[in-house]
């Protein structure tokens, strides 16, 4: 423990001294007289040496994404009654959530270098950028080095044999089918919340 505390009391005369010593200084003295008042002086600044505050503590940065936050939530979707079915099945576990959507993959992307997200629900057939080439580049990084290890769960028209796997490969996390089950949706959502917790 510093003596900090104990000489703050002492800061201001110690302060005055050191300006009353400097002002002297600056007038013509005799050697002795100039030895004696940078004496003083010395004395005055070691008090405000010692004295010093400790340095605040700093605070805490915060936190990107406290806990409770909303989950920001991207849709990559170019149809738009898929669009709404999706804002609306989200819709219902709202608590606070914050949807954008995004008509294809290069939209995808501007979104993701403009703002931060924590899931993205990704349709596979789009126009401009599909979504299996938008997830290659996010994994890449081109969606911001906070979103490369987003999670992607790919939303697939049908049961098209081997669309899992190409999603995977892409880089997806999971996937849902059109028509997207309220359940599945849920089961989605709480991992994702889990995935933030832990
Ligand atoms: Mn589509």
């Amino acid at each position: 423990m510093s003596d900090a505390p104990l000489l703050a009391d002492f800061r201001p005369p110690a302060n005055a001294i050191l300006g009353f010593a400097d002002l002297l200084l600056n007038t013509p003295l005799t050697p002795e007289q100039r030895d004696y008042l940078e004496t003083i002086r010395a004395c005055a600044q070691e008090i405000l040496r010692k004295s010093e505050p400790a340095p605040a503590v700093p605070a805490p940065a915060p936190e990107e994404k406290p806990p409770g936050a909303p989950l920001r939530i991207l849709v990559v979707e170019d149809n738009q009654v898929n669009q709404r079915l999706l804002l609306a099945l989200l819709d219902r576990y709202s608590q606070g959530k914050h949807v954008d959507v995004a008509h294809h993959g290069g939209e995808a992307l501007e979104h993701l270098r403009r703002a931060s997200f924590d899931l993205i629900f990704m349709d596979v057939q789009m126009p401009v950028m599909d979504g299996f080439e938008c997830t290659r580049r996010i994994r890449q990084g081109e969606g911001g080095p906070g979103h490369l290890a987003i999670p992607i769960i790919a939303v697939t028209a049908g049961a098209m044999r081997g669309d899992r796997e190409k999603c995977l490969e892409a880089g997806m996390d999971d996937y849902i089918s059109k028509p997207i089950s309220s359940a599945s949706l849920k089961t989605i959502l709480d991992q994702v919340e889990r995935g933030r917790q832990g």
